[in-house]
Formats: C-alpha cells, structure tokens, sequence
C-alpha cells in the first residue's frame, strides 16, 4: 500500500473535540511532511451528542462502515451530558465502532514529561515511562455497554459476566509481546507483566495460562506476573519500574486512570485502541464540556494520540517514515517540556489550544 492512498476516518465529536482533533492533526501533517511522506487523506465523518440533537441519528448514515474501510479512525471526543438517550444512557457511537471492529488492544502510555506535574516525591518518578494494554471488547465489561447482557434477576440481584476468550487473549498477549519487543529495540526493559487475579478467578487464571503459552514464543522478552491489587500498589510505589503490563478490560480501565494521574491530568492520557483490521485512535478524556470553547483544553493527548495511529499506520503499511514521524512528534513534545515551552493551562499554566498547537508545531518544525 503507498502512503498516496492512506486514509483516516476523522470523527470530531462532541465539546473540546473538534479542537483538539484538528490541533492533532495538523502536528500529523507537518510530521509527516517533516518526514517526506504524504500525510493520510481525511475521510469525515459526522457523530457525537450534537449530530443526534440535530438529526435523532449518533452517527451519520453508512457512517460506521464507511469508518470501517479507511486505514484508521481519529476521534476527538463524543457525548454531552445534556444529550441523551430516552434511557438515560450517554451517545456512544464510539463504543459500537470498539464493539464492530473487535478493537481488543486498548494501548495506553503512561510517560512522565520534565516541567509537567508529577504526583510522586520521589525523584525516579520522572522515569515513569510504561504502557498499560487493557482488553477492550471483554472482560468484565462483556455485559456492559453494546451488549446489554447484564443478567436481572427480579429486583433483588444483578449479575454481570466477566468473559475472558482465548481467541482474543492470545490475539492480545502477542500485541503485548510484540509492543515489549518494538520497546525493547528501542532501549527499554523489555518486559511485559502479566496483571490478574489468578491467585481468585479461573477466568483471571484462563488468561494466565494463555499468556504463559504465549510467552515461550518471545524468549527474548522478560516475564513478570502481578495480581492486580499489588500492581495498584506498585505503581503508587514504584511505577518507574515498569514497562508494559497487560491486563482485563476493567483492571486495565481503573488502573490507566490511576496511572494517568501519576503524571499529569486527562490532557496528557493518549489512547489507541486496535483490532485486526483497524485501529481507532482518541486522547482518553471526554468532550469537556465545562471548559468547551474557551481555548483552555490540553491539545497533548489528542497529539500524542496522533504519534499512536502514525506507529499503527507504520505498522500496517510496512512504511518506516510514519514511525519516523510519530517518534518526531514524539520528540516534539519532549523538547516542548524539557525548554519549559509548553505550559498547558491544565496544569496552571499559561497556554491554551492554540498556544500549545502552535509550540508543537514550531518544535516539529525544528
Ligand atoms: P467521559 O465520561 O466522556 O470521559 P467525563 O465527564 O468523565 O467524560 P472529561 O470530559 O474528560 O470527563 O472531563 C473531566 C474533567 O477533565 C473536566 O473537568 C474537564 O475539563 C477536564 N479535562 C478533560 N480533558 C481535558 C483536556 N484535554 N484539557 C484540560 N482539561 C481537560
């Protein structure tokens, strides 16, 4: 496949979306120009909170297949409180996208930036640089969402099904192990933990099993194992430590929010969510409506999440230059903090959307 003929689906949404989906991929654009290559043609597509109020529709006709058909898919963020369903429940396109497309590995780095806020005393914190992988279509959010298949029973319980499959669990310890390899050529440990609760649940020892059957294919990659309550302590602990650690789906939920904290804010948590035939990629904070067009919101996830597709896209296409160009945003951002360039207003600074963008921007450009 040329790079000519890459396309991404460009969903906005909703709140701070559309800002911070544009600040992305502009910073793509000059990355990718930056790196001799074409950036990816923009297929949009409308959806979100805010096309339902005008049309009744959360996603424009034919919209999710016509997704389904480009390279990857950016989205900025979807849903407004103020709009919902009848039932109360949020506009979540989004989640039909994960659910069609089986986007099993939720990939999110957790990377401590010089000059940005960090939660730990300790001065190793600032090595804080690991990738939590969280399952993405099962687990324990198998009866949530999409499927609705929480089982009632009368008034007086609910039970809700924890599925863990070996189709997806091997699909999703190799992207493991392969990410722990690409890191490792790249400098770090090269060890990819495997987070349950094996010690309790068969499920939880299911996917043990299968990442031990997985592990003796990768003989060059550490293995390590954690049961997920003393991970949470680890990382609180000593989360310079780690490298990538896979986990279910609703670990992996509470665990990268924790971690996300470490950090920063929500402005910096960038995410990638990827299946076997398309990836989606969207900073992991919501549509922000509290501070929605006031040039306040932190563009850096969104960017950050721009440099995950252009990896992905690397990937997909066997083009290096999109890696170059994702390592250059990448870098970008890194000098960024290190001058004391960038000051998002998020952590008390004094630099909005804009001002951010346009930091970046000049450090791609550099
Ligand atoms: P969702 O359920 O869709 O994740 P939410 O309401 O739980 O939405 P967010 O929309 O992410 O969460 O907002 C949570 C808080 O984080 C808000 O105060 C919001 O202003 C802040 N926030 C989220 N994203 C950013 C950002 N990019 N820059 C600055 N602040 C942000």
């Amino acid at each position: 496949m040329s790079s000519q003929s890459v396309q991404v689906a460009v969903i906005s949404g909703d709140g701070i979306g559309p800002d911070v989906t544009s600040a992305a991929l502009a910073c793509v654009d000059v990355a990718c120009k930056a790196c001799g290559i074409t950036a990816p043609e923009q297929l949009p597509i409308a959806a979100g909170a805010g096309y339902f109020a005008d049309t009744g529709d959360d996603i424009e006709a034919g919209g999710e297949l016509r997704a389904g058909e480009c390279d990857a898919i950016f989205l900025g963020a979807i849903g407004l409180p103020s709009i919902r369903h009848a039932d109360g429940t949020e506009i979540s396109p989004h989640l039909r996208l994960r659910d069609r497309y089986q986007l099993y590995a939720g990939v999110r780095p957790v990377k401590a930036y010089p000059n940005a806020p960090q939660m730990l005393a300790n001065p190793l914190a600032a090595n804080i640089d690991l990738i939590i992988l969280r399952e993405s279509t099962e687990g324990l959010f198998y009866s949530a969402a999409v499927h609705n298949r929480s089982h009632i029973i009368d008034d007086v319980e609910v039970q809700d099904t924890l599925r863990i499959t070996r189709n997806t669990t091997e699909k999703l310890h190799h992207f493991g192990f392969r990410l722990a390899q690409r890191r490792k050529a790249a400098g770090y440990a090269g060890e990819l933990t495997c987070v349950d609760k094996a010690n309790v649940f068969t499920s939880m020892a299911f996917f043990r099993q299968i990442y031990d059957e997985i592990a003796s294919q990768y003989p060059d990659i550490k293995t390590a194992y954690q049961y997920v309550d003393a991970q949470a302590l680890e990382l609180v602990r000593k989360p310079w430590m780690f490298d990538v650690l896979v986990m279910e789906n609703m670990f992996g939920d509470i665990l990268s929010d924790l971690a996300g904290g470490l950090v920063g804010g929500m402005g910096m948590a960038a995410c990638g969510e990827i299946g076997d035939t398309i990836g989606l990629f969207q900073p992991a904070h919501g549509s922000a409506p509290d501070i929605h067009g006031q040039d306040r919101a932190n563009p850096l996830a969104a960017i950050l999440s721009g440099a995950l597709m252009l990896d992905y896209l690397c990937d997909k296409t066997g083009e290096e230059r999109y890696a170059a160009a994702a390592a250059r945003i990448q870098s970008a951002v890194n000098a960024g903090f290190t001058q004391n360039r960038l000051r998002p207003m998020e952590f008390g600074g004094d630099m909005g959307t804009n001002s951010v963008t346009r930091e970046v921007l000049q450090q791609l450009a550099a």
